[in-house]
């Protein structure tokens, strides 16, 4: 492969930038400088460095976010800071895009890669791969919303929610619309767009908080603090596939 798109890969920056540090002389190909970008090179047995630092060759990063609040699930935005943003220099890479969404407002998992094939895969429907949620709920979650959830719903704009397992962690009484308040954890197996808020809707209650706690076998450090992230393990990344 070429030299220049190895050392973008390897994460020095763009090609403009990364032909900048070539020029500069900064570059070395088995020990010579190397001031070409074009210069071919074997990715897996060169011995390439950076200011006399080795360089691994590295295509795919997978990344763990535990996402804030207030960030929005794109790689660019105009208003908002996007998760993407919350990535330190030497992670960031500008090919990675968050696998799915959760809504500007919804905090948890959330996985980072450039490994398009994976994303595109996580996130087909036909996968259904099993989302796991944690909510405060405006009203009162009895027994009979989870049978609701467990045959499926119907939204409030006539589509059609398919079965979810709903568990009542815990109901109380309170000064919010519904004059109860309830913590649950829901499980459903689709990404429809604000899924979970409108299931809760299809049913009369609303969603005063969620955070995504698992996606697949893949589940939220309880010690990873809202905005950190940690690349996935070998393991963890075989599970995804
Ligand atoms: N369901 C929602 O309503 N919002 C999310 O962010 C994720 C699932």
């Amino acid at each position: 492969m070429r030299l220049d798109k190895f050392l973008a890969e390897a994460g020095l920056g763009s090609r403009s930038e990364v032909k900048i540090l070539l020029k500069k002389g900064r570059v070395t190909v088995a020990g010579q400088v190397q001031k070409d970008g074009r210069f071919q090179i074997d990715k897996n047995t060169t011995a390439v460095a950076f200011d006399g630092a080795p360089l691994i060759y590295q295509e795919f990063y997978y990344y763990l976010l535990n996402k804030p609040q207030g960030v929005v699930s794109a790689t660019k935005d105009q208003q908002f800071k996007t998760v993407v943003d919350l990535l330190r220099p030497e992670d960031y890479r500008p090919d990675i895009f968050p696998v799915g969404r959760l809504d500007k407002n919804t905090e948890g998992l959330l996985i980072l890669t450039n490994d398009g094939a994976l994303g595109h895969d996580l996130t087909q429907p036909k996968k259904h791969v099993e989302k796991e949620y944690y909510a405060q709920i405006d009203g009162q979650v009895t027994p009979q919303t989870v049978q609701q959830f467990a045959k499926g719903l119907l939204l409030k704009n006539g589509e059609q929610a398919r079965p979810g397992e709903l568990f009542i962690e815990k109901v109380t009484k309170s000064n919010t619309r519904n004059g109860w308040q309830s913590e649950i954890r829901v499980i459903i197996h689709e990404g429809k767009f604000h899924q979970v808020k409108r299931m809760f809707e299809a049913v009369d209650m609303y969603v005063l908080s969620l955070k995504r706690l698992r996606m697949g076998a893949l589940s939220l450090d309880k010690d990873l603090a809202l905005g950190a992230y940690r690349p996935l393990t070998a393991d963890e990344i075989a599970l995804l596939k």
